[in-house]
């Protein structure tokens, strides 16, 4: 069978796909469950649970509030109570879930089953509760340990929700554990970010204190995460090597209509694919996953699923629980979801913007500003303090989000650039700027919108209007990051946030108790504070078009970073200057700094790697056959017609233009080849030269091939084209 026949198949395979079927959870007597009636049954409470007594449910509590150490009796009280609930559910294992630094989840089964004597028998212990050591050899570690010395341990994150993870054939209790070197050093993502917390928590709640909130006890950094990402067919997908090797497509002309329309956006769901969403949706409920928002994205095949924010902890081990249903609930309904950030060339790319907030243990937001915003002078000093704190750690904002793979959205379509600027909306801005400039700010009326149909219900004018082309923006009453890409693990933009937030705050403290001191009263400090920040930062404040040219002009005279790669962002980041106050405020250890940037540069660089050498090989051994075959049947026509006598001019013109890009592309692909072996150059030499010099001849394979499929018959082109990919679901 000749491969163009197997790409015919897989089209009329697709054609006849039908939306899969899903029992909804029922009762004994075969009733429907509300979502309510089984949303968190594979969660384990440990606050509030009735099988522990008063006693311990007292001490979980300080344990949970950081004012009383996990002991091992207490911690095997759980463990008994969290096995008899497991066993119930019908769990056989159990695993330490850990995020290493590739920015994935791992985890290690082992079985409860045990043996007393001959006897059989279920256990967990106090111990493999809290505690786990996996070989850590073979994780990514950035050359912080030698591998005599590799030894890693997981410590129970009690923070984080114990679950149960379903499969066709059983059932696994996860338990959500931080990785650790011997040394008590970050080998992952999540123990810098529960730093990040504890101090955030500490200066925000100081903040208050200070400002005569005595009742705070603690501040919370909330987060909620819309996700989004593509679907492709699984049968188009396994005939793509280079979605299957890197995420994204390495050739492909695009649609002459993709997204212009913008009929895709918001429209109706296909049923395929939303009998996929409500499986998803399924199974996030059964893990405690608020799951709230589903819809189509810009991009043909692209979709967004968004939870109910939670604290930034849980909200970004959710997110990779989320991720990681998405995938494999997509294989049960033959589909492939693709988180990379660019799968499809001049299309939308996939974001995950992160929803951002601080409230105190009242439930009170910071970031608020109620109905009289000008005159809430606690909200107009935070949102300063923000801004002076992205102005001021920009590079390591940036340098968070970096990612092979994201480089190829910022500044694309609907993508934010890479000059890091903060959105504030119309009202905030105005009110700020006033204290520049020293003057009163007038509040304008709010107003209705006038629809001019008065069968509609009538509503206020929204003052925090939007700007989908800012990285990052004030939405009401949370800060919007959208510079994150969709594959990444929020664990470390979250922390390097939170750290740059609380640089800020601590200093402000200082301040403030400084002009208590003094005599002055909380509303003159916070109005004092308001105008030291945003005097300071005000240039990284910017309403308008992201995307335009003119603003990177603009952002370049108002002295902002414009760091275009990931390479040249790592870089900045490491000098000293950048990242000194994640060391100073103990969220991160010089080692495990060093560590992340040196596993971050090697990812960007082998990914790269792994890219160009799919390119190359898919033009060897797919591209340039299909250009031949065509060739060789327009030669066998042109010899024919001139047998004939006839006129074979067009012929000619179209085998002369194939031959033409064929000549190109393969000396583009000799320049590739020596440009893979640079073995011995150092990682930022490499990486300067992928980004710079590979990925531009990586750019311009992709342009001939996609000008060899607009000519080459598709019925002789032997892969999945992006009207397959995109269109045929
Ligand atoms: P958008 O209009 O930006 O697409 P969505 O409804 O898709 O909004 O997502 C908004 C996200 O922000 C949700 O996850 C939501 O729970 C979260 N969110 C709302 N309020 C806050 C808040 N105060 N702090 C953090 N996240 C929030
Ligand atoms: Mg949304």
């Amino acid at each position: 069978m000749s491969l163009q026949n197997t790409r015919e198949i897989t089209k009329s395979q697709v054609f006849q796909r039908k939306s899969l079927h899903k029992e909804l959870p029922k009762n004994a007597q075969g009733k429907m469950l509300k979502v309510s009636q089984y949303f968190g049954e594979n969660v384990f409470q440990l606050k509030n649970n009735r099988n522990f007594s008063a006693d311990t449910q007292k001490e979980i509590l300080s344990v949970l509030e950081g004012t009383k150490a996990l002991d091992k009796k207490l911690a095997k009280q759980i463990a008994d109570v969290v096995l008899s609930w497991a066993l119930e559910k019908g769990a056989t294992h159990f695993c330490h879930w850990f995020q290493p630094l590739t920015g994935s989840t791992a985890e290690k089964h082992d079985a409860f089953l045990t043996l007393k004597g001959d006897r059989p028998i279920e256990k967990l212990s106090a111990s493999q509760l809290m505690q786990g050591e996996p070989d850590a050899s073979s994780f990514p570690n950035g050359g912080s340990r030698s591998t005599f010395e590799a030894r890693g341990y997981t410590c129970w994150d009690l923070t984080s929700p114990i679950f149960i993870k379903e499969n066709t054939n059983g059932k696994t209790l996860c338990i959500p554990t931080a990785f650790i070197s011997y040394h008590g050093d970050a080998l992952d993502i999540k123990t810098p970010l529960l730093r990040s917390m504890s101090s955030l928590s500490e200066a925000a709640t100081t903040f208050l204190n200070l400002l005569g909130v005595k009742e705070a006890k603690s501040v919370t950094a909330s987060c909620g995460i819309e996700q989004e990402y593509f679907l492709v067919d699984k049968a188009f997908y396994y005939q793509r090597e280079d979605l299957v090797m890197s995420g994204r497509t390495l050739v492909g002309s695009l649609t002459p209509k993709n997204q212009q329309l913008s009929d895709h956006y918001f429209g109706t769901i296909p049923e395929r694919v939303l009998s996929y969403m409500q499986e998803c949706e399924i199974e996030l409920y059964k893990l405690g996953i608020p799951a709230k928002t589903r819809h189509n994205e810009v991009a043909p095949g692209q979709f967004e699923i968004a939870p109910i924010f939670s604290d930034a902890n849980t909200a970004a081990d959710n997110n990779q629980l989320l991720m990681a249903t998405l995938k494999s609930v997509a294989q049960k309904h033959d589909f492939v979801c693709l988180f990379h950030e660019k799968p499809f060339a001049d299309i939308n790319g996939s974001g995950k913007h992160l929803n951002w907030s601080l409230s105190d243990n009242n439930g009170t937001n910071l970031l608020e500003p109620g109905s009289t915003p000008h005159e809430n002078y606690r909200f107009l000093a935070m949102v300063a303090i923000v801004c002076e704190a992205v102005k001021r750690h920009a590079v390591s904002l940036r340098a968070a989000i970096g990612s092979h793979s994201n480089d190829h959205r910022l500044g694309g379509h609907e993508a934010p650039p890479s000059i890091i600027s903060v959105f504030l909306g119309a009202t905030v801005k105005s009110i700020l700027d006033k204290y520049l400039t020293g003057d009163n700010y007038s509040p304008e009326e709010q107003t209705m919108i006038n629809t001019g149909a008065g069968q509609l219900a009538q509503f206020l004018q929204d003052n925090t209007d939007r700007n989908r082309t800012s990285p990052f923006a004030f939405t009401g009453n949370k800060f919007e990051f959208r510079a994150v890409g969709s594959s990444a693990n929020v664990g470390f933009p979250l922390t390097v946030l939170n750290a740059a937030v609380i640089d800020v705050l601590k200093e402000t403290n200082l301040f403030i108790q400084e002009k208590l001191n003094a005599g002055s009263d909380v509303k003159t400090v916070l109005k004092e504070i308001t105008k030291k920040w945003y005097v300071s930062s005000h240039d990284v404040v910017f309403n308008g078009d992201g995307y335009s040219e003119d603003w990177v002009k603009e952002a370049s005279s108002r002295g902002l970073p414009n760091l275009r790669t990931t390479v040249d962002a790592l870089i900045e980041f490491n000098k000293p200057g950048n990242h000194q106050h994640l060391f100073d405020l103990g969220v991160y250890r010089p080692t495990e700094l060093e560590s992340l940037y040196n596993v971050n540069l090697e990812k960007y660089n082998t990914c790269r790697d792994i890219e160009l050498r799919t390119q190359k090989k898919m033009i060897d051994r797919t591209i340039k056959p299909c250009a031949y075959q065509y060739k060789k049947e327009l030669a066998v026509l042109i010899k024919d017609l001139k047998e004939l006598g006839t006129s074979y001019a067009s012929e000619e013109k179209t085998l002369n233009k194939v031959s033409s890009i064929l000549d190109e592309l393969t000396s583009v692909c000799e320049k590739l080849g020596p440009f893979l072996n640079t073995d011995n150059e150092s990682e930022e030499k490499r990486g300067a030269n992928y980004a710079n010099v590979g990925l531009d001849l990586s750019e311009k394979v992709i342009t001939l091939a996609g000008e060899l499929e607009d000519i080459v018959p598709d019925a002789s082109w032997t892969i999945p084209t992006y009207f397959d990919l995109l269109f045929i679901r």
